[in-house]
Formats: C-alpha cells, structure tokens, sequence
C-alpha cells in the first residue's frame, strides 16, 4: 500500500517506508498504524503525551491522522513522535475538566450526513451535521438512504434540499444498491469519508456496501508486544476500489463544539438577510427594522430556516457560556494553589492537578 493510496495528499515525505503513516485504530492501550510497510502497533512518545496532556495542540493522535514514527528495531512495535498538520476533521467537547476541543476523526475529506427516508427528515439534525462538517473544513454530501421504502423521493429531496442549499443530495438504497456508484464517486483520488448520521440510518449497512466485505467482523490485532492479542476493529478502511471510510464511535456522539463559525454557511440566506437588519447586534425577535423579520413576513425565508437558525445560536452560546465558567473555575483553583505556596516559590512552580 503506497501513502498515496491510503489517502496521502502532495508530494510523498522524504522518508523511510515505516516512518510515516496513518492511524486506524486508536484503543486504549496504544494505536494501530498504517505505513508503506505493512501495519504497526504503536504508542505515542512521552513528550507528545505530555503536551497533550497540558493541552498543548495538537494533541493526541486520532484516527486519520497522520504520524511521524521511530520504528523500534527487532520490534513489531513503533513509537509515535508527532501529529502532522491536520486537513479536515471533526472535533468534540471532551470529557472532564479539560477544555480543549478533541479531534475524533482527522483528515476527512467528505462527510456523508446520512438521514433514512422513512418517517420525517429533521431539517434541525442536518443542519447541525451541516454545521460539524464546515467547522471541520469537510466537504459533506447528503444522503438520503432507504430509498427503497419512499413512496414520494421527490418531495423528500425537495425537502433536503432546502434545509441544505447548495449541498449535493443523494437518493441511495443500501439495500438495492440504488446510488451507491454516486456515493463510490466522492472516493475518487483517494480520498477520505466519514458517515454521520442518526443510529438506525443504515450507516452501517451502506459501510459494509462501500468496502464490498463485513467490516463489522472483528479483526485480530497484535497488541502489547508480548505476543498478547486482543481484538479490535479498524476503523479506517480501505476501500478495496480506492478511497477510505473512516468510521469511529466517537463520530458516533458527536457534539457541537464552538459553532459559530459553521453557522454562517450553514444558514448563509439567513446571515445574508441579517446584514440589512437595522441593528448590527439585532436577535431577529421583534427589531424595529429587522431583515429577517420581514423575509419571514412576505415568505421569502421559510420560518423553520429562522428557528434552526436560533436553536443552533442558542445552543453556542449556551456551550459557550458554560465554557467560561470553566475558564474561570480553573483559573480560580490555580490562583488557589499558588496562594497556598511558600512566596519564594511562586511562578517557579508548576501545581500538578
Ligand atoms: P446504523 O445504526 O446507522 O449503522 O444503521 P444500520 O446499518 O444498522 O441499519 C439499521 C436498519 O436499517 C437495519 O435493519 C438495516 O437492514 C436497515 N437498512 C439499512 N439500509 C437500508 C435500506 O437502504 N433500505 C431498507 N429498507 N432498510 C435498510
Ligand atoms: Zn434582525
């Protein structure tokens, strides 16, 4: 397998075979690389970990990424040194304390945003997939699987369509296959995708047509060095006809992490029409002179495009206020910790959590 073809971007890296490579599967004792070499176990070098762990970006490698590796000889083992600068990717709220934005997928290409066409689409799920996937610098496709058991594909197009402008639809069967050679096209050149979408979708199903074998199979895995095996999934695939599917639980619970740059594009009519609101900071309730307002009034801005737009702005600053009172919980416990030092060491030393 070339670096190309597990979805290499440029001009090759002046490097060995075993030097670089890209992370299938991240699990909890360590992580398994692809290279030009065949796959590695791996872990991450200390240093890298202790910058993460400071919150140092770019953090902890995720799947997709990238890594420059120290094979270790006599070893099936490699240690990871650095992250390579990412391209597209999709980032969560992590757990605990920390603040710091995690990446769950790195190097997306294309974001398929599945919805199933039995029972109603949720224009306010899509928009907020819409609204990962352009944070995330990722290309998304909409599609709309379950094609088979539509009666009325145009209505549902017609309705995906307007809670995406200017995003391709696609009207797939995992079952059929109906408009998976439209899906298969967006792996041209190698490329990266991930699925998103609700469970029950058929993202799963549609996966295991992409890749043409049950993925869902699990594969053995060399795992500690100690000719212990434990068993895990990969979660980016290669595409026997080119191209990668990348599928990771945590794409799975993703949540909105610092939306406001995604919104602009997701609801572009909408900023659009703000822009002529009388007051630059105008909430688009009941302004005096609100653009808005007033596309609602004469129907030119369907009135749901107005309430995902507020749901979505109410969800960011509710994220974004929660935010900073962390921010400031934790600065406050460190001023704490610092207080309590004896006052020649202050600023020399670093207080562990
Ligand atoms: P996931 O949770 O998104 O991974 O969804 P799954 O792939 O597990 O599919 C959920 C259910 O929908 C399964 O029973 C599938 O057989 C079914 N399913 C998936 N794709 C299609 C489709 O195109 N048409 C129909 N009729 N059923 C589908
Ligand atoms: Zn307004």
């Amino acid at each position: 397998m070339t670096l190309h073809e597990l979805g290499w971007r440029g001009d090759a890296p002046p490097t060995r075979a075993d030097s670089v490579g890209r992370v299938a599967v991240e699990h909890r004792n360590g992580y398994v690389v692809y290279t030009e070499a065949g796959e590695v176990a791996a872990e991450v070098a200390g240093r890298l970990r202790h910058e993460a762990a400071a919150g140092k970006p770019p953090g902890l490698p995720a799947v997709g990424d990238w890594v420059a590796l120290r094979p270790r000889p006599g070893e099936a083992r490699a240690t990871i040194e650095a992250v390579l600068p990412r391209r597209g990717c999709f980032t969560r709220q992590a757990a605990g304390r920390a603040v710091a934005a995690q990446v769950v997928a790195a190097n997306v290409d294309v974001a398929f945003l599945v919805t199933a066409l039995t029972g109603d689409l949720n224009p306010r799920r899509l928009e907020r997939y819409l609204t990962l996937a352009w944070e995330g610098s990722i290309e998304p496709v909409v599609v709309l699987n379950k094609a088979d058991v539509c009666p009325d594909l145009r209505a549902a197009v017609a309705r995906a369509s307007a809670a995406a402008p200017g995003v391709p639809v696609l009207v797939v069967s995992a079952v059929t296959g109906l408009g998976l050679d439209d899906m298969e096209g967006y792996f041209r050149g190698h490329r990266t995708a991930a699925l998103l979408g609700s469970s029950g979708v058929g993202k799963s199903t549609l996966i295991n047509r992409l890749i043409g074998r049950d993925v869902q199979r699990v594969q053995e895995v060399r795992d500690d060095g100690k000719g212990r095996h434990t068993t895990t999934r990969r979660e980016l695939i290669v595409r026997p006809g080119g191209g990668l599917v990348l599928d990771t639980p945590g794409l799975r619970e993703l949540q909105l992490w610092d939306g406001a740059e995604g919104i602009a594009p997701a609801f572009a009519e909408v900023e659009d029409l703000a822009a002529s609101c009388r007051f630059a900071d105008c909430a688009h309730e009941s302004e005096p002179g609100c653009a808005v307002l007033a596309a609602v009034a004469d129907g030119r801005l369907p009135l749901d495009r107005l309430d995902g737009y507020r749901k979505l702005l109410g969800e960011v600053r509710h994220f974004e206020a929660r935010h900073d009172a962390r921010a400031r919980a934790e600065r406050k416990r460190q001023e704490k910790a610092m207080s309590r030092a004896p006052m020649s060491y202050r600023g020399q030393y670093r207080y562990r959590n």
